[in-house]
């Protein structure tokens, strides 16, 4: 069995090669740190032998095993988009609902809170014999979606494309949102400035430019959850507070917290995300 994440986030680019696994190891790795269960899924990957495995790089960060982030048949052993790699090499290539219910069905047996899908190459590049990024990500249906985009000169003009192409496939909607990431953002750069104003003021993106901000972007694309009650704070009318008492329910997860008292100290944890909060 297999529980799909409280969130799942496609990780998309504007291009190839813009850093998109870069920023997928940073926020793994920021989530992790801050006690939140993460998973990462690649659905194809591609490259040269001395190309570095991208589903190998997220693995060590999430702790699962590479095979689990990117499945071996769906590795294939040149620099192309994955269905012209399938046909340069001899090896089928995939659907766009056979790379998505790989995803699904690949999902750990307890819903972790973030599940990180990074696709390969830019949007509108090729994903399967019969789509590109934007038709996998709608497959996969995502809570939200990051757009990894360079910093500097052409950007805007990149990421409206593909915000577009992500609103045309259906992924980003208004319940969908998009989150603008401007990898190796310089505040000391004005083209750098200029284009993150630009991109929020005008165009009233989403813009975010470090790792700490996207994280706290995604964390609240589901609601908190009341310690009082444990149910989501959209769900709680606060009648339940008891402003003296401790949490009884883990403000992650809604999980009834695991009290242990002793003379000295008072501890409540949460199985899985402990006494963070
Ligand atoms: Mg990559
Ligand atoms: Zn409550
Ligand atoms: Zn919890």
């Amino acid at each position: 069995m297999s529980a799909r994440p409280h969130r799942v986030v496609v990780i998309a680019g504007t291009a190839t090669d813009i850093g998109k696994t870069w920023v997928s190891v940073e926020l793994a790795s920021r989530l992790v740190a801050d006690s939140w269960a993460v998973e990462a899924r690649k659905p194809a990957q591609s490259g040269g032998p001395d190309d570095p495995s991208d589903a190998a790089l997220l693995a060590v960060v999430t702790g699962e095993s590479d095979l689990v982030v990117c499945p071996a048949h769906r590795r294939y052993p040149v620099p192309m988009a994955p269905p012209m790699a399938a046909e340069a090499t001899g090896l089928p290539a995939p659907t766009i609902e056979e790379l998505a219910s790989e995803v699904a069905g690949s999902w750990g047996v307890r819903a972790a809170d973030v599940g990180l899908v990074e696709l390969a190459g830019g949007v509108g590049s090729p994903a399967a014999s019969d789509g590109d990024g934007a038709a996998l990500a709608a497959a996969i249906a995502p809570d939200g979606v990051v757009l990894v985009a360079d910093a500097g000169l052409g950007t805007i003009n990149a990421v409206r494309l593909s915000v577009a192409r992500l609103t045309d496939a259906g992924v980003v909607t208004e319940d969908v949102p998009v989150l603008v990431f401007l990898n190796r953002y310089d505040d000391d750069d004005d083209l750098h400035r200029r284009n993150r104003v630009w991109l929020a003021d005008r165009d009233r993106f989403t813009v975010a430019v470090d790792v700490a901000a996207a994280v706290d972007w995604m964390i609240a694309l589901v609601p908190m959850h009341c310690g009082y009650c444990g149910r989501p704070v959209t769900e709680c009318d606060g009648a339940c507070a008891r402003p003296l008492d401790p949490d009884r329910f883990c403000v992650r997860c809604g999980r009834r917290l695991v009290v242990r008292v002793s003379p000295a100290s008072h501890s409540a944890t949460c199985k899985v995300h402990g006494s963070s909060r």
